[in-house]
């Protein structure tokens, strides 16, 4: 089975249909959180994820919208912009939020926003991501959260991690014994420099990972935005992918 991953939608459905383009009809699709958050189309967004996706799992901003949780540690623009989503979120939408768990765990991977027990903790360097490892048995770890492609590698017998960024797309052989954090980036709103949306494939046939990005319509997305009053700071970050 080959599956598609994406993290961090955050309402921009047009992000979201070029990487759904990009899946074969049988490809399964796995999705990390924060389907919802920052940009203008939750709605949508979440029944796009919903029709198409067999497994999602709870963002920070996900939660945000269904109860207010954690608003205080969001940032003024992402808190204003979270107001905008909780006037425009439709109660089904929200129904289907609120039903989501935080994790979802497969005999070779665990799936999480942020981070194993720790839901909502960023991994951005090698000891957080050692500490990831040491929370869960799994030999992958999916996550999103940083908006950042990237991945960690533990091989037994060596000391160090190896960590690499993928904001440019690239393969990863999986290594049979080895352990893996791996981000698959964000399909809405990157902040790796690249403004293309990110997602990545597993294969579980070839024990593959592969980070691909996507060119979408952006200036129709801030148009969007602008339109709907979100904050000229999140407008103009798309163009730059930070
Ligand atoms: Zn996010």
């Amino acid at each position: 089975m080959r599956y598609a991953l994406v993290s961090d939608i955050h309402g921009n459905l047009e992000a979201l249909r070029a990487v759904l383009a990009r899946l074969e009809p049988g490809d399964g699709l796995l999705c990390l959180g924060d389907v919802v958050g920052y940009g203008p189309q939750p709605n949508e967004c979440v029944a796009a994820i919903r029709e198409r996706a067999s497994v999602c799992v709870l963002g920070n901003h996900d939660v945000a919208a269904v109860d207010g949780y954690g608003l205080k540690y969001f940032n003024p623009n992402a808190r204003e912009a979270m107001a905008y989503t909780r006037r425009v979120i439709a109660p089904e939408s929200l129904a289907w939020l609120d039903g989501l768990a935080y994790e979802h765990r497969e005999p070779r991977y665990l799936l999480v926003h942020g981070a194993p027990v720790d839901y909502f903790t960023y991994i951005l360097d090698n000891p957080a991501a050692e500490r990831a490892l040491e929370r869960t048995d799994a030999p992958l770890i999916f996550v999103g959260h940083s908006h950042i492609a990237e991945y960690y590698e533990r091989v037994p017998g060596r000391e160090n991690l190896v960590h690499k960024h993928m904001q440019h797309g690239g393969t990863l052989q999986l290594t049979e014994g080895a352990r893996y954090v791996i981000n698959v980036g964000s399909v809405g709103q990157p902040r790796d420099l690249n403004p293309e949306a990110s997602f990545a494939f597993y294969d579980e046939a070839k024990s593959t990972v592969t980070w691909e990005r996507v060119p979408y319509a952006i200036a129709a997305v801030q148009a969007k935005m602008e339109e709907a009053g979100l904050p000229d700071a999140l407008v103009a970050r798309l163009n730059e992918g930070r």
